[in-house]
């Protein structure tokens, strides 16, 4: 059995607050926001990172993206939005299962630089 993370909220062993999923991606709630309705989007297929992603996979993730900013505007009524991944534990990367970050923006106060 997988040991990593995300494959296990992705088969549902350890829960999360799902946002989107279908056939190849799934979307969920990061479990420490850096903003509210902070999100993280995965690919269904366990890869590291971007340089393992095929082209399809690429496109299956990428293709959902302009949906789950729409969903998120909506929710959560931000005025901006950063989309984010780290490749790498110098770039930041902590979970070595290639995701996505949504995090929405609300003012000069929200916290995340
Ligand atoms: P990274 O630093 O790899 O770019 O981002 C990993 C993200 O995964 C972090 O923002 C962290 O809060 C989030 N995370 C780590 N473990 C869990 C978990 O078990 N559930 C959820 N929903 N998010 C997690
Ligand atoms: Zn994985």
């Amino acid at each position: 059995m997988s040991e990593c993370i995300f494959c296990k909220i992705i088969d549902g062993s350890i829960p999360s607050a799902k946002i989107y999923e279908d056939e190849h991606v799934y979307a969920f709630m990061d479990i420490m926001p850096l903003t509210k309705g902070h999100t993280l989007v995965i690919p269904k297929n366990h890869k590291e990172n971007v340089y393992d992603l095929s082209e399809e996979e690429a496109s299956n993730l990428f293709k959902v993206v302009p949906k789950i900013a729409s969903v998120l505007k909506e929710a959560f009524g931000p005025v901006g939005m950063n989309l984010l991944n780290n490749n790498g534990a110098p770039a930041g990367q902590s979970v070595f299962h290639f995701h996505l970050h949504f995090i929405p923006r609300y003012d000069q106060t929200d916290g995340f630089r």
